[in-house]
């Protein structure tokens, strides 16, 4: 593309146009959004500078897309997010997930709910995702440009933005919505326009952890434990997974995404207490390991595993605790019963490392929220300017939360947008 464009046919009337910077989900929902109000009086173009569209929803959800999740009041919802929380109380108010479930069902996709509350497109296919999101913005009238990254704004003395892209030329436009994702790069355009930056860190991932009492056990799920970080108040109850690597599951992921911050700045090297009976401390534990002595007094430690514990991690506490292999219940001595009990209920592990989880993973920082008016999304600094998605400092624990995130600023930025250009027209 060579020159300026904004001007259209009728040199009378000025052509009113917005940009999407990004044709990731939020980009894709805002533009859509936007175009569907506006009903044709201004158009709405996406700019995405890698070659395909939509790229992140494609590899989602392990390839299923777990769009949102089955939360549907807003102050619960916003509870999911360790950064942004208070600021998407009043925006899920507007579009929360229940919203989301309509809008994809009005455009023939329907979703289903999984055990854990994650919803997912019923067909299990991120293509379903993608195709429902390409032909609403094509049939909205939406253009997209790809291979055309934006790599400077410009704020125009007269009002609205000039953009000077990759493929050369620039573009103009009257309301400018940033949504280009996590990546460090793309802060760079935000800042430029005046915004402060929280620094990015890795949210959402797993834990390595090099210990005799994981070895070979990788695959092994324990359905609740409570897992947390020594000498800080990150705690977490829930599934955790033991993998060739160290511990990872839903519980882990959690911990992550709460204290991304925290544990980024250790390195990630942290002591990780594990309680693996929840329902039990050190003095219940040892209470319930008295009672089962009585009950089964004769039978193998080794072969009655207490409060449901998986077999294969039991057997492997009870060797750690020094018990021999045929020990009988009723021969285990105080000692033992102390070490087996702390092993339970609060085993430590040295933290050496990180690995971004497979399923989902996300960036916490980005444009600080504070110069971000939530009812609109329009910057506080720079008017016209609007952001969505991941760019913000917003990010939410694993099952859906993040894309929700995406769909809601979107659809208030998308509305917003389309508001300005029609008060323009008039
Ligand atoms: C492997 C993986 C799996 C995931 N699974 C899930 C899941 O199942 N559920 C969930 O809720 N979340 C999931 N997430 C998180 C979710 O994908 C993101 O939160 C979401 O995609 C953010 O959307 P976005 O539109 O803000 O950003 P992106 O999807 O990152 O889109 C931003 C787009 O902007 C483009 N761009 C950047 N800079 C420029 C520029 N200067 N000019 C032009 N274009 C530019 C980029 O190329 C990109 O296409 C997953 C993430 C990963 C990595």
């Amino acid at each position: 593309m060579t020159g300026t464009e904004d001007l259209d046919g009728d040199s009378s009337r000025r052509h009113l146009r917005v940009v999407v910077v990004g044709g990731g989900a939020a980009g894709f929902f805002g533009a859509i959004t936007c175009a569907e109000a506006l009903q044709g009086r201004g158009s709405v173009m996406i700019l995405e500078r890698g070659a395909n569209v939509l790229q992140k929803v494609k590899i989602s959800g392990g390839g299923r897309c777990n769009v949102t999740h089955s939360c549907f009041e807003p102050k619960e919802l916003a509870k999911r997010y360790p950064r942004g929380g208070p600021a998407l109380i009043g925006a899920f108010h507007r579009f929360q997930a229940a919203d989301t479930v309509k809008w994809f069902e009005a455009r023939g996709v329907v979703l289903k709910t999984e055990a854990d509350g994650r919803m997912f497109p019923t067909t299990d296919q991120s293509q379903t995702i993608i195709n429902c999101l390409t032909n609403a913005s094509r049939d909205a009238g939406v253009e997209l440009r790809t291979g055309c990254g934006v790599e400077r704004v410009e704020r125009k003395s007269e009002g609205g933005f000039r953009l000077h892209l990759s493929a050369s030329g620039t573009l103009d436009c009257d309301a400018l919505l940033l949504a280009t994702g996590g990546a460090k790069a793309a802060d760079v355009l935000a800042s430029s326009l005046g915004h402060t930056i929280e620094p990015p860190v890795p949210s959402l991932f797993t834990f390595h952890i090099t210990d005799k009492r994981l070895e070979g056990l990788s695959g092994l799920a324990v359905e609740r434990a409570t897992v947390s970080v020594a000498g800080t108040k990150l705690k977490e109850t829930g599934p955790v997974l033991i993998t060739h690597w160290g511990l990872s599951g839903p519980g882990i992921l959690r911990l992550s995404a709460w204290g991304a911050r925290e544990l980024a700045a250790v390195n990630y090297q942290f002591k990780l207490r594990v309680n693996w009976l929840p329902e039990h401390n050190f003095d219940s534990i040892t209470a319930l390991a008295q009672q089962q002595r009585g009950l089964t007094g004769a039978k193998r430690v080794q072969n009655v595993s207490l409060a449901g514990l998986p077999s294969r991690l039991w057997e492997r506490l009870v060797a750690t605790a020094g018990v021999a292999e045929q020990t009988q219940w009723a021969g285990l001595n105080k000692a033992q019963t102390q070490s087996l009990a702390r092993l339970l209920v609060e085993s430590e592990f040295a933290v050496t490392g990180k690995s971004m989880n497979k399923e989902e993973f996300v960036t916490c920082g980005g444009v600080r929220l504070a110069e971000v008016d939530f009812k609109t999304m329009q910057s506080r600094v720079c008017p016209g300017l609007y952001f969505a998605g991941e760019l913000l400092d917003i990010d939410g624990i694993t099952g859906g939360f993040n894309f929700q995130a995406a769909w809601t600023t979107g659809w208030l930025a998308g509305n917003a947008m389309a508001e300005r250009l029609a008060a323009k027209q008039v």
